[in-house]
């Protein structure tokens, strides 16, 4: 029995049916999702959410589908990482990785709202399915789009690191490189959603798409051991993720699965593309688009479409906002490697070097706990980032002369024969 009741504006409450909606006929507020909580609190208990699979579906009462999920089954339920060597390195206690560098099957988060969108897409008849993309969301919709067979278009600027382009193209969606910045591209396919009826995840499946957020909250607070955090950092592009996280756990808390204080939600942008950030230290509600320069291109997006949720959801939280610049992103990809084994992309050393600058200004205190959100994987972007920094590796002769050769150079040469001979 489904538990979505339809959708409501989120400025000034009309309601309308769970169709491809996603601005109000009123007053063009974002429309979200309306569950019948009260019926969710009687079907999703820990015990049946335990008992489920471990993919997204787990919370299927709190994601907004008529029927049976239609893709998505490996997708979710991430690893939530206990970081005790970085932990030690940034001086704080209790330091979590959610790390959706690993979502199945295409490595980032957007694996959790194309999911959502997918199947909401089959569900209202939809024969094309696409997206306006910064790379890792276009590779899910083409992904997705393969496994249930539908026509797929994904529209990309036209100046993305390679391995996010070939990332799409295997899937043989039909690729569309843009002349321009994301916020053209997504003008464009704003037109397009209008002109051809298509299904574009970002767009006319909006309000359905973003529900798929709500999981990485509902995660964290499980893999806690049905518990929240002190704080949470999370990326912050068009601006989808930080508020459904939020949301998320607001409605943990409405059916009875998790008690206690929310933590305070931070959001981490790149310096080249911080319009929230900037909202939040200027005290306005409103994020003034700017024009993106960073290395980030999966978050360097100028004008997000849920920028003012972003901004409300942080200050009612107690967050802040914290920009970083492209050597600071870069650092913390290499710090998050080599202390913790995850190679992340630049949108989580945005994230991690974000969540470092808060422990240095106090923000996050040493005795708190946190969880960082690591969205996205680091092979896609390996050439364009670290391919930059790192040395090249040493190549020797075949002979093991050559090998103590170059050992002797490593200063490890000792220690390692002594290894040897006990
Ligand atoms: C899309 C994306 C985000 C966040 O995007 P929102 O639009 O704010 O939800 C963060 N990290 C990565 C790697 C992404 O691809
Ligand atoms: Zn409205």
């Amino acid at each position: 029995m489904t538990t979505l009741l339809g959708l409501k504006c989120h400025l000034c409450g009309a309601s309308y049916p769970a169709e491809a909606l996603w601005v109000c006929r009123e007053c063009l507020g974002p429309l979200e999702t309306v569950y019948d909580y009260a019926r969710v609190r009687e079907q999703l208990t820990r015990a049946v959410v335990e008992s489920r699979p471990r993919n997204l579906w787990r919370y299927r009462e709190l994601l907004p589908i008529a029927g049976e999920p239609r893709t998505g089954f490996h997708s979710g339920f991430t690893p939530l990482v206990r970081a005790r060597r970085l932990a030690a390195r940034l001086g704080v206690e209790e330091l979590y990785i959610k790390d959706d560098s690993v979502n199945h099957p295409t490595l980032s988060y957007k694996d959790r709202v194309v999911s959502v969108a997918a199947t909401r897409a089959v569900e209202l008849g939809f024969d094309v399915f696409g997206c306006a993309s910064t790379g890792n969301l276009a590779n899910s919709v083409s992904a997705h789009a393969a496994r249930l067979g539908l026509e797929c278009f994904v529209f990309i600027p036209h100046d993305l690191e390679l391995g996010k382009i070939l990332g799409s193209a295997v899937f043989n969606p039909h690729v569309v490189g843009v002349r321009g910045t994301y916020d053209d591209v997504n003008r464009l396919c704003t037109q397009i959603a209008d002109r051809l009826g298509w299904g574009f995840a970002n767009i006319n499946l909006r309000s359905y798409y973003a529900e798929g957020a709500k999981t990485m909250g509902f995660e964290i607070a499980e893999q806690l051991g049905w518990r929240f955090p002190r704080h949470i950092v999370s990326p912050v592009a068009g601006g989808t993720l930080l508020p459904r996280i939020a949301r998320g756990l607001r409605e943990l808390k409405e059916v009875g699965l998790v008690d206690g204080d929310l933590p305070r939600i931070h959001a981490a942008q790149a310096a080249g593309c911080a319009p929230v950030v900037r909202a939040l230290d200027d005290g306005v509600e409103f994020p003034e688009p700017v024009k993106p320069s960073t290395i980030a291109k999966s978050i360097a997006i100028g004008n997000p479409a849920d920028g003012f949720q972003v901004v409300r959801t942080v200050r009612s939280s107690g967050g802040t906002g914290v920009a970083s610049s492209d050597d600071e992103i870069l650092d913390a990809i290499q710090l998050l490697a080599e202390t913790e084994g995850i190679f992340t992309e630049p949108a989580g050393g945005a994230t991690l070097a974000g969540a470092m600058s808060l422990i240095r200004r106090g923000v996050i205190a040493p005795e708190d706990s946190v969880v960082v959100c690591i969205t996205g994987n680091g092979y896609k972007t390996a050439a364009e980032t670290v391919g930059t920094r790192l040395e090249k590796p040493t190549v020797i002769g075949r002979s093991l002369d050559e090998f103590e050769g170059y050992l002797r150079t490593t200063g490890l040469a000792e220690g390692v024969a002594s290894v040897a001979r006990s």
